[in-house]
């Protein structure tokens, strides 16, 4: 799972984004706020450069330290419950979520779940409001 093309961000690249933008806090705490492997992530989606690679390490890390899911693993679970991956059609009409201003990470925090203006972790930029369905 190493042969991204430039410049392309599949799916489930997004929701590993997703997942690390949503759980910086923790993974800083697990894996230190100097991470080399969690900061190559953050700069690697700062600067534009293709983050699967960067994705792909933190990954490994993260088994390695014990989480048996890691990105990928923690990505698709939290998809399914409902917080990574944007749904593009909502049954819910004009339900307000907090979209991550970046294009690569899928993150999005509803309205009702958000205590005050969410950031992305990963770029620093607030969260732009939308209205879905
Ligand atoms: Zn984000």
């Amino acid at each position: 799972m190493s042969d991204e093309p430039d410049g392309e961000i599949d799916e489930q690249v997004r929701a590993g984004l997703a997942y690390v933008c949503s759980s910086y806090g923790d993974l800083a705490q697990v894996l230190g706020p100097d991470d080399p492997d969690l900061t190559a992530v953050r700069s690697a989606v700062h600067s534009g450069d293709a983050v699967r690679a960067a994705l792909d390490r933190l990954h490994d890390r993260l088994r390695a330290a014990g989480d048996a899911l890691g990105v990928y693993g923690q990505a698709s679970r939290s998809a399914r419950s409902g917080a990574a991956a944007m749904p593009g059609i909502s049954d819910e009409l004009g339900e307000i979520v907090y979209v991550c201003g970046s294009a690569r990470c899928g993150r999005y925090v509803w309205l009702e779940d958000a205590e005050a203006l969410p950031a992305c972790s990963l770029t620093g930029m607030p969260l732009a409001m939308r209205r879905v369905g």
